[in-house]
């Protein structure tokens, strides 16, 4: 039987909270026999802070390049507001992604029939949305250099930031994007702006000599950055994969998330690349929402984006889709059976605290699995 290593980093605030719910359904997958789970705990963000001076130890990090995947919950709060910029909670999350070199972000915009309602575009417009936002995460106008702010002569100071990208960047994440949509409907929308960047320009040609090469049986469709935001409001079902840059991809996934009604409801993954050996990618899967220090403590967080993560992972390190096939219908079943927790709370359904929503969950695995 595999055993797949997981290292599990609750960190601040809800973080805790949401990830005690990831491990009851974890254990639920290791008593199914058909794999078993080896996890680890360590700390993250404020925690490891608190404990040892810095957003996350050496050892962690060298813990985290060894599993199959992280397990991460959320970082910060106003606990942390005066540390020194270089032990901020978030750089303990950075220096994970830097370390393991995690380019591919994958924001999946799902919406469930019992929650389009809370969608703020129509019913019909997204009841049953399943898009994937692929975002380039290390490159582009986030990190490039110059990036600084400088006085000018006449006294003026000027601030730049430097989008840049190579050909090698483009190409790894545009091969993510074939390789996902291979498993999904088979189309890719590359989104740039080709017009007035000349990295959209570069963008657009290697993802097209990409494709001409290696894309067999992909439907590749180049989009203007700014007409895929318009159109992800009009028809977002038009969608399967979208992928884009750093900055582009920061704005359509956040568009695309709130398609779905509530941040609670948001898992991602973020993945390196193919070991040379053994193929397996370094990944760390993670909620979109932050620490929620709003509602920390009061058992009330919505666990759903925290276990679709652990979905995720069994879909992209532990080879097991049908298990991740089976959280997501275990989620569409809960929320179908009226179990809300308070973000997500509708007229006439059930308010229930984070353990219970991880109790129904589990009720409803035990079905799914029959
Ligand atoms: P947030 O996502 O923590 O919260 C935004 C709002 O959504 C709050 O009202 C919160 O109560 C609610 N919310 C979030 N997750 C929820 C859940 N699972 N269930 C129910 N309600 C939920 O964003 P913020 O308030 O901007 O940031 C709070 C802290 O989290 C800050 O310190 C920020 O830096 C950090 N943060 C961390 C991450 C991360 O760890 N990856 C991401 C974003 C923000």
């Amino acid at each position: 039987m595999t055993t797949h290593s997981l290292l599990l980093l609750p960190g601040d605030g809800i973080g805790p909270e949401v990830m005690a719910q990831v491990e009851r359904v974890i254990a639920f997958f290791g008593k199914r026999g058909k794999a078993s789970f080896k996890t680890e705990t360590a700390l993250v963000g404020g925690a490891a802070y608190d404990k040892h001076g810095v957003a996350v130890t050496d050892e962690t990090v060298a813990k985290a390049q060894t599993v199959d995947a992280i397990l991460f919950g959320s970082v910060g709060g106003p606990k942390w507001d005066k540390v020194a910029y270089e032990h901020r909670p978030e750089a303990g999350l950075l220096r994970l992604r830097k370390d393991l070199d995690l380019f591919a972000n994958l924001r999946p915009a799902i919406c469930y029939p019992a929650l389009a309602e809370a969608s703020s575009l129509k019913r019909e417009l997204v009841e049953g949305l399943d898009i994937l936002i692929l975002r380039e995460l290390t490159g582009g106008t986030y990190f490039g250099e110059p990036k600084e702010i400088v006085t000018l002569e006449n006294g003026q100071r000027r601030g730049v930031d430097t989008t840049v990208y190579t050909t090698g960047e483009i190409e790894r994440i545009a091969r993510v994007a074939f390789d996902l949509a291979r498993k999904r409907s088979g189309k890719v929308h590359s989104a740039e702006k080709r017009n007035v960047m000349v990295t959209g320009l570069l963008w657009n040609q290697v993802v097209t000599a990409l494709h001409a090469k290696e894309g067999q049986g992909i439907k590749l469709e180049h989009i203007l950055a700014d007409a895929c935001a318009m159109q992800l409001v009009r028809n977002p079902k038009q969608f399967d994969v979208i992928v884009c840059d750093n900055l582009f991809g920061d704005m359509l996934s956040d568009e695309a998330a709130m398609l779905t009604g509530s941040i609670g409801m948001l898992p991602s993954a973020s993945l390196g690349a193919p070991d040379p050996k053994t193929g397996k990618r370094k990944a760390l899967y993670e909620p979109v929402h932050g620490s929620a220090p709003d509602i920390a403590g009061q058992g009330s967080a919505n666990p759903i984006a925290a276990i679709a993560s652990y979905g995720m992972a069994l879909r992209y390190s532990c080879d097991m889709p049908h298990e991740a096939d089976m959280i997501d219908k275990a989620i569409a079943g809960t929320l179908a059976r009226g179990f809300r927790t308070s973000d997500i709370m509708q007229p006439n359904m059930r308010k229930v605290g984070t353990a219970d929503m991880g109790t129904a969950i589990l009720e409803e695995l035990a079905t799914v699995a029959k």
